[in-house]
């Protein structure tokens, strides 16, 4: 399987072109760049074939099975129309695009077009958070009363741009990690949010947009999450918990691209540690990309999953700004 890399980013230097490579029979043989230097460069520093500054021309290339697509989020709905209507399985990134309206017809016109289409939400990839879904699924902590998600991190200097900056190219913490959040409490209770109060601001970082986030989502089933989101805190660790009517899980540096973190489960027998599976995260999931396409399977995280953890943001960014509830628009 060829692919094409749509954006000279550093989450797919950094991660994804070393997830592709680790799948057998998969090469890449081109990146887009609105750089041609940066392209070149790119290409000759990963071993890539083609570095193009258009698109159509990526796209035109029959050898090419499947785009990733890691741009500036602004970009990726217009980049993966363009891709879906190529013909080619699109890995896209997070948040799908600046609308749910936006969203849904990346996901419908992939389906109508009958090629894959795949988020690439990392998280429910984590061999610890399998192990937290696996004993949620298996009632060992009964219903679940609460959720709390820690996910204030201290931003890295090389990531202080577009992403503190540039409303235009989505940036923020809500489209940055919220989104996440989103995703990882959806495949844990199998639920998804109803509604959602917050508060956002700036703390430091955040020009523009907001650099931080707390919010607390309703459940279907009652349950309540609480979140916390930032790029400001430098100190404060990320973690989850689970709080139920037998039991609560306790994970701590979890919430991260590393497959790192304990999990600890407290009940009436006391409280113990929980063993996981320690492997590659983005390498899980281009695995299960590359098998959907291939038809033996699903991707981790779906068009769907993307819409609606776009979907749960969005609410959250607009109940900061309204200061009231705000129903999360699943887009019918
Ligand atoms: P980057 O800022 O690294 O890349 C985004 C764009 O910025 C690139 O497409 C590139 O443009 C340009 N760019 C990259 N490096 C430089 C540079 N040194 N100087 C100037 N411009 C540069 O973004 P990220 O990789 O952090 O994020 C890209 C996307 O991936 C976002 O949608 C983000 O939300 C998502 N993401 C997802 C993660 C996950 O784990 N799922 C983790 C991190 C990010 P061009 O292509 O035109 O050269």
């Amino acid at each position: 399987m060829r692919w094409g890399l749509i954006g000279a980013s550093r989450i797919a230097s950094g991660y994804v072109i070393d997830a592709i490579r680790a799948q057998a029979d998969c090469e890449i043989q081109s990146v887009l760049s609105t750089s041609t230097s940066r392209g070149a460069s790119f290409a000759a520093n990963h071993g890539i074939a083609d570095s193009y500054t258009d698109l159509d021309a990526l796209l035109t290339d029959a050898s090419v099975d499947a785009v990733y697509i890691s741009t500036t989020n602004e970009k990726h709905h217009p980049q993966a129309m363009a891709a879906i209507a190529a013909g080619k399985h699109v890995l896209c990134e997070k948040p799908l695009a600046m609308s749910l309206s936006e969203a849904c017809e990346m996901v419908r016109t992939a389906e109508e077009k009958g090629v894959v289409f795949a988020t690439n939400h990392h998280l429910r990839n984590a061999g610890s958070h399998l192990a937290i879904q696996d004993l949620i699924a298996n009632d060992r902590i009964g219903k679940v009363l609460s959720a709390r998600v820690f996910h204030a991190v201290n931003l890295p200097e090389h990531l202080r741009g577009w992403r503190i900056n540039d409303a235009a190219a989505g940036g923020g913490v809500i489209p940055d990690i919220t989104v996440h959040d989103a995703d990882t409490i959806r495949f844990h209770l199998s639920e998804d949010p109803v509604d959602v109060v917050a508060k956002s601001g700036s703390s430091g970082l955040g020009d523009g947009v907001e650099d931080s986030v707390m919010s607390v989502w309703s459940m279907p089933s009652g349950a309540m999450v609480q979140t916390h989101e930032s790029f400001t805190h430098g100190y404060a660790g990320t973690g989850i918990e689970f709080h139920g009517t037998k039991g609560s899980i306790f994970a701590r540096n979890v919430m991260t691209q590393e497959p790192v973190g304990e999990i600890r489960l407290v009940d009436a027998q006391g409280e113990a540690a929980v063993a996981y599976e320690k492997h590659n995260l983005y390498h899980r999931a281009l695995g299960l990309f590359v098998e959907a396409v291939t038809g033996s399977g699903q991707p981790s995280a779906d068009g769907v999953d993307g819409v609606k953890s776009l979907a749960v943001a969005l609410a959250v960014r607009e109940a900061a700004k309204s200061g009231t509830a705000t129903t999360v628009d699943y887009g019918g």
